[in-house]
């Protein structure tokens, strides 16, 4: 691609101390709905990363606020690939995760961005069958406006406007992960 007509961020949306503010108020609630139980935090790759690394951490300073709060945390990831086209419905596939480990247990899902919904519905599809006690949803971004498919989502750290937005893990072409803010995309 020509530099001139690569996508570059353009202006930050969330700053990263609005981020991370959030964050640690997500932290504080999930700690308190989970007391004294076991979870499963289960990060999709990639674009979940920052987040997911965060959020854990919030959760677990959450405790440490509230002696006798406690919550077992257990980390597991699945990677997924989606297949676009514009007019027929995403095609999403498993690259690799979702171990044995979930059966019978608390999930709490970690998304980067909820925009059709047809990703969250696969993964409920696949969990199904390892008869989870509960399954919920945090996702750090939605766009609600994108929606294809009804998805319920229990923790939403901020709703954004129907735009391509990069950066704390969302990536354009693999880049803009790095960033530690989200920004909107000039043109995509
Ligand atoms: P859904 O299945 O809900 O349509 O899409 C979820 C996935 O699409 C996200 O996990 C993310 O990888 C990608 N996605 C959707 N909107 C955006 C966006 O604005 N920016 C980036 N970087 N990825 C997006």
């Amino acid at each position: 691609m020509p530099a001139a007509t690569k996508p570059t961020p353009k202006s930050v949306l969330i700053s990263e101390s609005c981020l991370q503010k959030r964050i640690r108020e997500l932290g504080t609630q999930i700690a308190a709905d989970y007391e004294n139980q076991e979870l499963v935090l289960l990060g999709v790759l990639r674009g979940s990363v920052l987040f997911f690394a965060d959020l854990s951490r919030a959760i677990f300073d959450a405790q440490l606020e509230t002696p006798g709060r406690e919550v077992q945390i257990r980390f597991e990831f699945v990677q997924l690939t989606s297949y676009h086209n514009s007019t027929q419905p995403a095609t999403v596939e498993l690259i690799r995760g979702g171990s044995n480990y979930l059966k019978q247990r608390h999930i709490l899902i970690i998304e980067d961005i909820v925009d059709t919904g047809q990703t969250l519905d696969f993964l409920y599809e696949h969990l199904s069958p390892l008869n989870p006690k509960t399954v919920k949803v945090c996702t750090l971004l939605d766009k609600p406006s994108q929606r294809r498919v009804p998805v319920t989502i229990d923790y939403i750290g901020f709703e954004v406007p129907d735009a391509f937005v990069v950066g704390y893990g969302l990536d354009y072409a693999q880049q803009y992960r790095n960033l530690p803010y989200i920004a909107l995309l000039e043109s995509v």
